[in-house]
């Protein structure tokens, strides 16, 4: 675990040799500048890249860059980069983030509002993240009208990634010994509310 950290903090290092290079002072000035002033970016200059918040995300294993780089990656002004990553597609909006972060920044509605960004610009990496996580959940949703975890799991897990199968099977082992997930999943009628979201997600699909 630690040897895994310290590798992930050792690539960290490099790539952020590179891009400093790459990026100008007026694209970090110009990004940092917009992000300040959206939910969740007020105080991110205030990061001490304690990597509290990488440390402390479930869903980390599915993000290209981990929460703490995608906050280093908008001080450098890598505009493109951070709104077309996986990162903020794979934020479950769990809070845990900004809870335990030092500098109270609030990550979770960040990567609301780089979502919404990404969206209002269309930057957005079908390829990464339709398939991989939105659709799925979507699917999940529509078909039994709630959420079911492993079945969204068997839906987005690469099948080929052995490591995070056997890992996710673990979990979900554990999970469903505490009696928190079933493994079939139960369906449920769906509420009007529910019918609603999913005919509006339906129609911004297609
Ligand atoms: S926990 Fe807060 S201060 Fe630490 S790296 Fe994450 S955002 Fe920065
Ligand atoms: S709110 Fe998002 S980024 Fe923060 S810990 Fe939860 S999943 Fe990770």
């Amino acid at each position: 675990m630690q040897h895994n950290m310290q590798n992930e903090q050792d690539e960290y290092s490099k790539g952020m040799k590179l891009v400093i290079s790459l990026t100008t002072k007026r694209a970090r000035r110009d990004f940092v500048k917009e992000i300040m002033k959206v939910p969740g970016g007020e105080n991110i200059l205030d990061c001490i890249q304690c990597g509290v918040c990488t440390g402390s995300c479930p869903t980390r294993f599915a993000m290209d860059y981990s929460p703490m780089q995608i906050i280093k990656m908008i001080q450098l002004g890598m505009r493109e980069k951070v709104l077309s990553s996986s990162t903020i597609w794979m934020c479950s909006d769990c809070y845990t983030c900004y809870t335990r972060c030092p500098q109270d920044i609030n990550i979770t509605s960040l990567m609301m509002s780089l979502k919404n960004l990404a969206m209002t610009e269309n930057i957005v990496d079908n390829a990464k993240i339709k398939p991989k996580f939105h659709k799925a959940f979507f699917e999940v949703v529509n078909k039994y009208g709630r959420l079911h975890e492993p079945t969204l799991l068997a839906k987005i897990l690469n099948k080929t990634d052995l490591g995070n199968l056997f890992h996710n099977a673990n979990l979900g082992l554990r999970l469903f010994r505490k009696g928190k997930i079933g493994i079939l999943p139960v369906k449920i009628k769906q509420t009007k509310d529910l019918t609603t979201i999913l005919e509006k997600t339906s129609e911004e699909e297609s």
